[in-house]
């Protein structure tokens, strides 16, 4: 049966996930129309995409002269400052593909779901921050308004179409464990930018790589699984598989487990969620069971690696404190990645600890508290990194 291509507007084209979405897209042109294309700097990628897929809106979040768009390109509407992100979807789209990243990320989202846009979510800092208020926006949407693109939730969401009415018992999240993960705390706390930059399994923009070196990627994560499939964070276990293989598993009250394999390629959730419920080919290798060998699992250390302790007590403390953790990473991951010897690795544990003591018991009932939150620990975070005169570098809000 032929189906009406989904039109889709892309927040966040030129990185890493928005580029392997349009790979797919284009892999599968009578599947796929792109509505929008918007990003933060990179004009020249952005240009290219615009000139493949012919979009009706492109956004630049920095701006630059109208001169500078060739002639060829003029022929979609130019948006440029932090309003691409909420008139993108706008376009005439189903879905809107989530794939900025930072809190950035959170007024695109609401944006979407306000215009009824389906939402595919890989940016999971906005889930983090605004969880509430992102997943309340979603119930009112319908059902299947809010799609995961985050290996390990899109694993969970597809192992999730076999439970039926039954109740979860638990959720295994992996974790290849990143670069450090036989390292010793005091190796690991002095790290630098190029060590942390080097993950063993995934190939991904630097934030989301450093957040890997942390675990605060699998931190967060476990805060986006709490709000993604209403389970609270004493039913999600992460379990450290290197060979990243297993993507996530969900286990029942008679204790089967079902997992959810496949290669380190972004592709297939990606396009798992564009294509949803449907399957298509991602150009991508398939995983040969034979070759793998063995899978092993391991339990992280929390103390060579607080990150995921600190996720668990913002979300007992409740109120803003996620949206608190998520900030103050976001500043000292960001100033961490800024220069080869800025800040060790160490500092990112600490900033995010002491924000969270500050102003972590901050509300979080609307939009505005939520925002409130997120500058208070910015400018917190920036004060303990010692840029007490610097405007604190924000996200659009
Ligand atoms: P990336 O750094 O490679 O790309 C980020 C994109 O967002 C770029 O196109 C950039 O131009 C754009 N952008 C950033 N700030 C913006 C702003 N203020 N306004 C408009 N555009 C802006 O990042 P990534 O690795 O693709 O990750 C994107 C999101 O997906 C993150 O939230 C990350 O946690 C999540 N994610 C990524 C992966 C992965 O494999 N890369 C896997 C799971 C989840
Ligand atoms: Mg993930």
């Amino acid at each position: 049966m032929a189906h009406s291509p989904r039109r889709i507007a892309v927040l966040g084209s030129t990185g890493s996930i928005g580029t392997q979405a349009l790979q797919v897209t284009a892999l599968h042109p009578d599947q796929f129309q792109i509505t929008a294309l918007t990003a933060r700097s990179d004009k020249e990628k952005l240009f290219k995409q615009v000139r493949a897929f012919h979009p009706q809106m492109a956004g630049l979040a920095q701006p630059i002269p109208l001169a500078d768009i060739p002639e060829d390109l003029r022929f979609c509407h130019w948006v440029f400052g932090e309003d691409a992100l909420t008139l993108a979807p706008q376009t005439d789209c189903d879905d809107v593909l989530v794939s900025v990243v930072g809190m950035a990320g959170l007024m695109g989202v609401m944006a979407a779901f306000e215009k009824g846009r389906r939402v595919l979510l890989a940016n999971k800092e906005a889930l983090v921050a605004g969880g509430q208020l992102v997943t309340a926006a979603a119930a009112k949407a319908g059902e299947d308004a809010l799609l995961p693109v985050d290996s390990e939730h899109s694993a969970v969401f597809q192992c999730l179409q076999a439970a039926g009415d039954n109740e979860v018992d638990a959720i295994y999240l992996t974790c290849s464990g990143g670069p450090f993960r036989d390292w010793d705390q005091r190796r690991i706390l002095a790290a630098t930018r190029e060590q942390a930059l080097r993950h063993p399994t995934w190939a991904m923009g630097q934030k989301i790589t450093v957040d890997s070196a942390t675990l605060f990627n699998k931190a967060l994560e476990i805060i986006e699984a709490k709000w993604l499939f209403h389970v609270e964070h004493r039913k999600i276990d992460v379990v450290i598989h290197p060979q990243s293989v297993i993507h996530s598993a969900i286990r029942f009250l008679d204790g089967a487990v079902l997992a959810q394999l496949g290669t380190p390629d972004m592709r297939l959730p990606i396009l798992y969620a564009m294509s949803y419920p449907r399957r298509l080919p991602t150009g991508g290798e398939k995983l040969d069971l034979l070759s793998i060998g063995t899978l092993t699992f391991e339990q992280p250390d929390p103390g060579r690696f607080p990150s995921l302790r600190m996720a668990r007590e913002a979300l007992d403390a409740g109120g803003a404190a996620a949206c608190v953790l998520n900030a103050a990473n976001e500043e000292a991951v960001s100033e961490f990645l800024r220069s080869k010897n800025s800040i060790p690795l160490g500092k990112i544990f600490e900033v995010v600890e002491d924000c969270l003591a500050r102003v972590g018991h901050l509300p979080a009932a609307s939009l505005a508290d939520v925002l409130y939150a997120d500058r208070r620990a910015r400018e917190t975070a920036a004060s303990l990194l010692g840029f007490h005169n610097k405007s604190v570098p924000s996200c659009v809000l």
